[in-house]
């Protein structure tokens, strides 16, 4: 049966791995409509100073109500489209609306906030990067002081001469580049420097253990005393409990982002909660 579908290749083909591809290859339909049909959608989280809880920035999350109104999380789909290149369109999507939004809430009267976005290794690689995402700050409005874009050490590990020229031109256009999920990655130190971070986003999994285990909040505190060494600010993220975020406070200053303050917010639902907390 093999041969009549076409020769010999199928023959590996579990009935398992059939049904893995079929998933993907409709997923990455369903996706392609997704861009087109508008259901794609960000949701912005809070993120407070560690001093007096004051909201300081967000960061904008992608998220998916497909045809059927299921909320696809973007653990289930932003792997398919950096496998397919989808991220890309998807992604200059990402960056376009979060920067509209921002300048729109800032237009509103609301004072100015950092936003933050994430971008996929394979679109920093992209021909003209840097000028698209120039183009959007021009076409928006947006301060490019005020964009900040979450790279994970995925990017440090295939750290091309392109890769590193793409971020140094970035940073030249006044952006802020962060070191997201940082200590989970395999890859050396000395990208903080060869990429010019600003910030690190400690973590969710070092955060999450700190309060029951010694050597979490031991971690935490190490990369939080090289932050301030190499004069890099920090995020952390995942933060669910008071306990947590006393001993962060007991550590130094630093911008938290987790559920215990807010979870990712609707656009209309974070301007009424800024309307409300007058922030
Ligand atoms: P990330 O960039 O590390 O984003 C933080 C994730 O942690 C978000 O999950 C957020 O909702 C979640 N989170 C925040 N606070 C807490 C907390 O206190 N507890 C727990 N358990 N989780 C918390 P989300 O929105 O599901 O996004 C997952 C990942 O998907 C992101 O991780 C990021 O890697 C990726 N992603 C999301 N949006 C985009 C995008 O626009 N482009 C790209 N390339 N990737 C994206
Ligand atoms: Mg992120
Ligand atoms: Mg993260
Ligand atoms: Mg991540």
């Amino acid at each position: 049966q093999a041969k009549e579908l076409g020769g010999d290749r199928f023959r590996f083909f579990t009935p398992s791995l059939k049904d893995g591809m079929l998933r993907s290859i409709l997923m990455e339909r369903a996706l392609r409509h997704a861009l087109d049909h508008d259901e794609l959608f960000l949701c912005y989280q809070p993120q407070v100073s560690s001093k007096d809880l004051a909201i300081v920035g967000a960061e904008a999350l992608l998220r998916w109500r497909n045809a059927d109104g299921h909320l696809v999380p973007p653990s289930d789909f932003v792997p398919l489209a950096e496998d397919t290149g989808l991220i890309v369109p998807i992604g200059d999507w990402v960056i376009r609306t979060a920067c509209r939004q921002a300048v729109e809430w800032e237009r509103e009267g609301r004072p100015p906030l950092k936003i933050a976005v994430n971008v996929s290794p394979r679109q920093l690689v992209q021909d003209g990067f840097v000028d698209k995402v120039a183009g959007i700050l021009k076409e928006t409005g947006m301060a490019s002081g005020r964009l900040i874009i979450e790279i994970t050490e995925g990017v440090a590990l295939q750290n091309t001469k392109e890769t590193t020229d793409t971020l140094l031109r970035l940073k030249a256009l006044g952006l802020h580049i962060s070191m997201d999920d940082f200590g989970t990655g395999y890859s050396s130190l000395g990208y903080l420097r060869t990429f010019q971070v600003d910030s690190l986003k400690i973590a969710q999994s070092f955060v999450g253990e700190m309060a029951e285990n010694e050597g979490h909040a031991g971690i935490v505190k190490a990369i939080m005393a090289m932050a301030r060494s190499l004069n890099l600010s920090v995020v952390v993220e995942g933060v669910e409990t008071e306990e947590q975020v006393k001993l962060l406070q007991a550590i130094g200053d630093c911008t938290i982002q987790g559920y215990y303050f807010y979870k990712p917010l609707l656009p209309e639902d974070f301007s009424a909660l800024r309307d409300k907390v007058k922030q």
